[in-house]
């Protein structure tokens, strides 16, 4: 009855844990959701021309901004080559499309944003190890700026080794970029792509993690040569992204007070992954290792015994918790014993309450 595609076709992890954080009571480190109070709210008045169909590329004010911010960044790419997408995550699926067929060879960190992964799978990619296969692959997919599950940040070194390999080999560079605003340490950000002269790329950024995630407004930047077949991939798929969204995204990062809301954004989390960091210590520091994100809205914990977290996570909710076990970020054989926690979504007294029942079940599981 179905294609054969869909014999390799998964359930998001993540999304059936996203189906118990409502639950009263519930304290989640689960999802990489912004903090509630920090949403915008919006009262701002619509013209009658974004209930009509737009163009596929997005609508022009909207990507002459993005291209602007691009330019800043040193990121090579003109208004013509910006695209705005239903949230970066169709990003990551028109470039599935354009490139991967079963077998393709995918590079990928170990571990990595799992709904990426899930994409890839979906067309049949076979994933090799970024740091040491990346010239034998097709596309090297990277999140190398606080990266998701690890809340890492690739350093210089890195991503110029990582810009050298593509160009040397011909692979195809996806970097994708929807924390590199949540910075809360002075670190060398630079985009990979700004780092390249020539070869083919795509660079993705999003407005839900300094914005809205449920307008869905990412964009792309892409080389000259794979610019037009992701348009088209784009316009068979939903013709265009939602204008009343990129109008309501387009008015907010255009006003005057964006620097200042973006400032204090950083500055709210900075002080949440502080609090959050000290009471891991408080709670875990027998029990677990991790390095202090630098940015984004994740710690990664590595469990100083190999627990299966996804037991763990069943025995945890029963308990009014949610994490996200580690093991579904892991491209092949998953690793056991880590997990992702999101510091931004909970509040101090609920993180404290929430990390205190995590850390007795480790412990029961360690006996
Ligand atoms: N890429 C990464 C690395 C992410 O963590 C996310 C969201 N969790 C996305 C892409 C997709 O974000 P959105 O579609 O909301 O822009």
């Amino acid at each position: 009855m179905f294609s054969q595609r869909i014999d390799g076709l998964q359930p998001s992890p993540i999304r059936a844990v996203l189906g118990v954080i409502d639950r009263p009571g519930m304290v989640s480190f689960a999802g990489g959701l912004p903090a509630t109070q920090m949403l915008p709210e919006w009262s701002g008045s619509l013209t009658q021309d974004v209930m009509q169909y737009g163009p596929s590329e997005g609508d022009p004010d909207l990507r002459a901004v993005v291209a602007d911010r691009l330019r800043g960044m040193g990121v090579d790419a003109p208004p013509d080559r910006v695209m705005i997408l239903s949230g970066s995550q169709q990003g990551i699926d028109l470039v599935a499309k354009l490139v991967i067929d079963a077998g393709t060879r995918t590079a990928v960190e170990f571990p990595t944003y799992l709904a990426a992964l899930q994409v890839f799978r979906f067309y049949g990619a076979r994933f090799v190890d970024v740091g040491t296969a990346a010239a034998a692959a097709a596309l090297a997919y990277v999140v190398p700026t606080f990266g998701n599950p690890t809340g890492r940040c690739a350093s210089a070194a890195e991503r110029d080794a990582l810009a050298r390999t593509c160009l040397a080999s011909g692979t195809i560079l996806f970097e994708d970029d929807p924390y590199r605003e949540l910075a809360y340490e002075t670190v060398d950000r630079r985009p990979i792509v700004a780092r390249m002269s020539g070869g083919s790329w795509i660079y993705q950024g999003s407005f839900s993690k300094t914005f809205a995630p449920g307008l869905r407004i990412g964009f792309l930047a892409a080389s000259d040569d794979l610019f037009a077949p992701l348009l088209m991939l784009k316009q068979a798929v939903d013709l265009h992204s939602s204008r009343l969204s990129q109008r309501i995204v387009h008015d907010a990062v255009t006003a005057p007070d964006w620097p200042a809301r973006l400032s204090a954004l950083a500055a709210f989390y900075r002080t949440r992954r502080d609090c959050f960091g000290r009471q891991l210590h408080r709670h875990f520091s027998d029990l677990a290792d991790w390095d202090e994100p630098s940015g984004g809205l994740f710690f990664w914990l590595r469990l100083k015994r190999e627990i299966d977290t996804r037991t763990l996570l069943d025995e945890a909710i029963a308990c009014g918790v949610a994490f996200m076990p580690g093991e579904a970020f892991y491209p092949n054989a998953p690793v056991l014993g880590t997990m992702r926690l999101n510091f931004s979504h909970a509040d101090a007294g609920d993180a404290d309450r929430g990390l205190a029942v995590l850390a007795d079940l480790i412990r029961e599981h360690r006996r």
